[in-house]
Parts: C-alpha cells; sequence; structure tokens
C-alpha cells in the first residue's frame, strides 16, 4: 500500500521477570508481544481487540515510542524508526498523538484547559500567539466554546473533558492517533457522542487511528479493519464487517458472542472457557487450545501461522482449512448455555452457565 502511514512488522515485546528487584535473577519472559504485523493506510482505521492482558495496550505504547521493541521495526511513512535520526523521531513524536482511556487521570486538575491543550504545541516550540489561536482551533473544531480555554477540567463532565483529550490530540496536526479504550470510561449514553466526534474529524482531516478496544460494539461503530489478539499474537485480520458479521477464528467468534445483545443470535455461537493462561508460560501449539471447544490433538502440538482465507482475511487456526467445513456455526452447542459476565478492565467472557 503506497499511502501506508504506519507499518509494524514482525514486531517482539519481552519483559524479563526477576527474582528480586535489585539486581534478580531472570526466571522468564512475559511474551507481551509476541511477532505481530500490520499496517495501517491514511484515513483508516485499524482496532487491536482482545481480553485484558492479550497485549494491545503494549502495542500501543510501541507505537507511540514509550517503550523499545525487544525486535521487529516500526516503519512510518515508508521509514525505519530503528535507523531515524534524532530530528526524524522528534517529527514522528508530533506526528503521532494519543487519547488515552481515562478522562478524568487524563488531565492535571491544576492546569487551565488552554495549558492542557497546548502543552504539545510548547513543547515543540510554538509561540504563545499561535499557541492561543491553535488551542481555540482545536476546541471549537471538538465541539468545545474557545473561551473553555480558561476553566479548569473538574468544570467540564466526562464527555467534554474526552473531547479536550481530542482536542489535545489534534493540535500538533497529526497522521496518526492512537485511541487506548477511549469510551470505556464514559456512560452509555455519551460513547456515541464521541465516537461520532472521532469520525467526524478522521472525514474532516484524513488522520489515521490505531483504536485499543475490548468492545467489539464500538470497535464495529468506527473500524474499517480489525486484528484480533490473544495473548501477544494476533489470531484473525481482516475487515471490520467480516470479523463482526462472520468471525473466523473461535477466539473472535467467541468475543463477537459475548457482545451481541441479548435477544439476538451471533454468528457463531460459541463459548470462551477459562481464564487467560500466564503470558509466562504460553500453552504450546495454539496458545488458545486449553480453551477452545474445537481443539485437535495438532493444536496442542503445532502453531497455526496466519494464514490467507479467499475472502482475504488472515486467520490463525487448524480449522481452517479442512475441518472448518464441518463445523455447524449456526447451531447451539450440546450442553452449554451461555451468560455474560466481566473480567479485568471490563472486557467480555462468556461462560457456560453451571
Ligand atoms: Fe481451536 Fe485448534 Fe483453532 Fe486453536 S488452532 S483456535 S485450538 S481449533
Amino acid at each position: 500500500m503506497n499511502n501506508t502511514v504506519v507499518e509494524i512488522r514482525n514486531l517482539v515485546k519481552h519483559f524479563p521477570v526477576k527474582t528480586g528487584v535489585i539486581m534478580g535473577r531472570t526466571i522468564g519472559n512475559v511474551k507481551a508481544v509476541d511477532d505481530i504485523s500490520f499496517g495501517v493506510s491514511q484515513g483508516e482505521t485499524f482496532a487491536l481487540v482482545g481480553e485484558s492482558g492479550c497485549g494491545k495496550t503494549t502495542v500501543a505504547n510501541l507505537i507511540l515510542k514509550l517503550l523499545d521493541p525487544t525486535s521487529g521495526d516500526i516503519l512510518f511513512q515508508g521509514k525505519s524508526l530503528d535507523r531515524a535520526s534524532g530530528s526524524e523521531i522528534r517529527q514522528y513524536r508530533k506526528s503521532v498523538q494519543a487519547v488515552l482511556q481515562d478522562p478524568y487521570g487524563a488531565l492535571n486538575p491544576r492546569m487551565r484547559v488552554g495549558h492542557i491543550v497546548g502543552e504539545p504545541l510548547e513543547v515543540h516550540g510554538y509561540g504563545r500567539s499561535e499557541r492561543t489561536r491553535l488551542v481555540r482551533d482545536a476546541l471549537r473544531s471538538v465541539g468545545l466554546p474557545e473561551t473553555s480555554d480558561s476553566q479548569f477540567p473538574h468544570e467540564f463532565s466526562g464527555g467534554q473533558r474526552q473531547r479536550i483529550g481530542v482536542a489535545r490530540a489534534l493540535t500538533l496536526e497529526p497522521s496518526l492517533i492512537v485511541l487506548d479504550e477511549p469510551v470505556s470510561n464514559l456512560d452509555v449514553s455519551i460513547r456515541s457522542q464521541v465516537l461520532n466526534l472521532l469520525k467526524d474529524v478522521q472525514d474532516q482531516r484524513g488522520i489515521s487511528f490505531i483504536l485499543i478496544s475490548h468492545d467489539l460494539a464500538s470497535v464495529e461503530h468506527m473500524s474499517h479493519r480489525i486484528g484480533v489478539m490473544y495473548l501477544g499474537k494476533l489470531v484473525e485480520l481482516g475487515g471490520a464487517e467480516q470479523i463482526c458479521d462472520d468471525p473466523a477464528h473461535p477466539y473472535s467468534a467467541s468475543l463477537v458472542a459475548a457482545s451481541t445483545p441479548p435477544g439476538r443470535t451471533p454468528p457463531w455461537q460459541i463459548p470462551i472457557v477459562g481464564e487467560v493462561p500466564s503470558a509466562m508460560e504460553t500453552p504450546s501449539g495454539c496458545a488458545f487450545h486449553p480453551r477452545c471447544i474445537y481443539a485437535m490433538p495438532v493444536c496442542s502440538q503445532v502453531a497455526p501461522s496466519l494464514t490467507k482465507l479467499p475472502d482475504g482475511r488472515q486467520v490463525s487456526c487448524h480449522l481452517y482449512p479442512d475441518h472448518i467445513g464441518s463445523i455447524d456455526k449456526s447451531a447451539s452447542l450440546p450442553g452449554l448455555e451461555f451468560t455474560t459476565s466481566t473480567i479485568g478492565d471490563g472486557g467480555p467472557e462468556v461462560r457456560p452457565v453451571e
């Protein structure tokens, strides 16, 4: 793709686990991100979804240069960050901004909104009068009065604070914004307002988004493509409608089933059982096999690789291509009923009823 803004190539991030805080012996590694690759085009929203602990936020932190990768590379507008000069890294930091999950914690309560929104401009050397103009432009573009710049964060509602966060991300006119669970801390009633605002901003400015979320419902609303992560790996990569309407990987299917509203039938009625295993002791073969109701002997022995299906998506599962035809996705599984509960950061889970 010649309009690719950012490309992730074989990215790996392992965190060593030590016996003590100081000079401890390394006893293993948490494989937070384990060889993932994807690209994001101009004006595209690419969503990374998965349960808490799947590695999606680590990917976001790697892209934001808050962490260095163990191996692999990030290319920005075709240039490797690995070989970038200091000025190119500064330009990258300017071009890639973030909107964080917590609109309450993300804004310094002692700073006026004008200072908060204008801080990235100050860091990059913009003068006072230009900062004031750009801050007011940004506030207007997210639907806040420009006079908000003299107020403090506590004077705003949660949705308005997230608008302030979006305004702050827009001031440097970035090419890419990483949205880390941007609406999960907001009331359901105002989530769609913030998501619609982000879509409008994207339409007007052609910005690319990487959207990190456990909530497939909000992902479907605003994403073009989705990558489903499980224990540091991508298990399915495809169009948003493809994955939400007809998931191919059993794990994607269970996430879709869990986010299907009560009274509606999911496209593939499949439960997810048990807890996410430790990322330090990833199961052999397919890491999902201890929780997969379709696991075959090969699944615990051989790790599947991402394979392209005829419809263009990629999936990592031994059911393809030979076994998937024998599964009736629309049938309820015998002896299993489903109920929804929440885990970790509020991510979905479907458990068999005892
Ligand atoms: Fe299930 Fe096997 Fe596919 Fe893994 S590879 S998702 S265990 S069927």
